[in-house]
């Protein structure tokens, strides 16, 4: 690879684009107030991603998936994001759940859960954190304990989206816990229909109300020894190099939410007229427009270039990652604060969506690791070398 051929878009990247837009803005973000106001599932959204296969277009051909790659993944959680963020979460947090067992489960456990999810049957949520274990994830409390040819699992998981939609579950659990710190980790799939596995309530949240966000209680839950994913002792390594890849798609996320917060500012000081003319004109408005577009194509660069890594799996990944997803969600929270500025008194009220976009951009900052954690994480690349 050399310095200028960090990634490429070819014509098909550009028609998906095209493609995931009309999707967009014909069946989702007619409905993304709604899912917001009403903190619902976007069912219509996921039955638009479905019917397009835009819902999980990660999964590779041979598990009856689309084989999108990695940037064509982010168009598509970009694109949806720009309408409604909640319902970018589908393609977000299929590729997040899934990811751990295109990692490192066996071809059989691959065989086994990735084709429903290809085909639109089943969505897969990811669960890491835990109310006492979220930054610091190697600290988590819940165990799976053998028992013969299975493992019984206790404890909790918290803050898991999707959680009551998805089929499925990459829960990581202790399994040596006088083992190595972070060593002592395994990965499983848990199915929503295991006996002694319970939810809490859904969260009641500041943004993406639409995308459910709730506990997973397990009590007594037998495990089959063939839905360990990866080697006993491995599940904390892929779960982490799993948010290596996906954090690029948070970025994306991001991008998409200040996409959609910009398309609307810009339409807005065109038409609304102050002082016997259109805001646009006053040149402070022009200056506040201007940064925001800077910001947001310095992050899109950023995103997609980290994508090309993901997808070359290159050893750089994980500074890329966690580079994309700190910058693109800090241009994200200051550019739809700006957009909901520029609209002034219409910005902070829900007549339009700068003020949902402003609160769902939040999120960004917060999950798949905090913007310190990404901080963190670029630190010890850079003083690794
Ligand atoms: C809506 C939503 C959806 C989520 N979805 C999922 C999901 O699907 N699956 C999943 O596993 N998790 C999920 N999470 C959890 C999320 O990843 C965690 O909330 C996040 O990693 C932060 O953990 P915490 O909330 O425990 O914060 P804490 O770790 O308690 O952090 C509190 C503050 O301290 C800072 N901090 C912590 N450690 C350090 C440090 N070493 N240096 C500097 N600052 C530090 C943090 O940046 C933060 O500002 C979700 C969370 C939310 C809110």
């Amino acid at each position: 690879m050399s310095d200028f051929d960090l990634f490429t878009t070819s014509d098909d990247h550009e028609e998906l684009r095209a493609a995931v837009r009309a999707v967009a803005d014909d069946k989702i973000a007619p409905h993304a107030a709604a899912v917001d106001a009403d903190s619902a599932f976007p069912q219509d959204a996921y039955d638009a991603l479905r019917a397009t296969d835009f819902h999980a277009a990660h999964i590779a051909e041979e598990y009856d998936g689309v084989g999108a790659d990695a940037l064509a993944t982010c168009i598509i959680i970009e694109e949806v994001a720009r309408a409604c963020a909640s319902s970018s979460l589908i393609p977000a947090v299929n590729k997040l759940g899934t990811m751990p067992l295109i990692l490192g489960a066996s071809d059989d456990v691959k065989r086994r859960y990735l084709p429903p999810v290809a085909r639109g049957e089943a969505m897969f949520s990811y669960g890491l954190s835990e109310r006492e274990a979220g930054s610091d994830t190697a600290s988590m409390r819940t165990q799976a304990v053998a028992d013969g040819d299975d493992w019984v699992l206790n404890g909790q998981k918290s803050w898991i989206t999707n959680a009551g939609v998805s089929s499925y579950y990459t829960v990581m659990a202790v399994t040596d816990p006088d083992g190595k710190r972070g060593g002592n980790i395994s990965a499983f799939v848990v199915h929503a229909d295991d006996e002694g596995f319970t939810l809490g309530e859904p969260e009641r949240k500041l943004g993406i109300k639409g995308s459910p966000t709730r506990e997973l209680f397990f009590d007594n839950v037998r495990i089959p020894g063939d839905r360990i994913v990866g080697a006993p002792g491995e599940g904390l390594k892929i779960a982490l190099r799993t948010l290596d890849h996906t954090r690029v798609t948070i970025g994306a996320q991001a991008v998409g939410i200040a996409q959609g917060a910009l398309d609307h500012a810009v339409a807005y000081v065109k038409e609304r007229k102050q002082f016997g003319k259109a805001v646009a004109e006053f040149q402070g408005v022009q200056f506040m427009l201007a940064d925001m577009a800077m910001k947001l194509e310095t992050a899109r660069q950023m995103v997609y270039v980290a994508a090309a890594k993901s997808e070359r799996n290159d050893p750089d990944l994980a500074f890329f990652g966690a580079a994309a997803k700190c910058y693109a969600s800090d241009a994200a929270m200051e550019i739809t604060t700006d957009a909901v500025q520029l609209l002034g008194g219409a910005g902070y009220v829900k007549d339009f969506p700068l003020e949902r976009m402003m609160r769902d951009a939040k999120i960004t900052q917060i999950y798949e690791g905090t913007n310190q954690i990404q901080r963190l994480v670029m630190a010890r690349q850079l003083l690794k070398k």
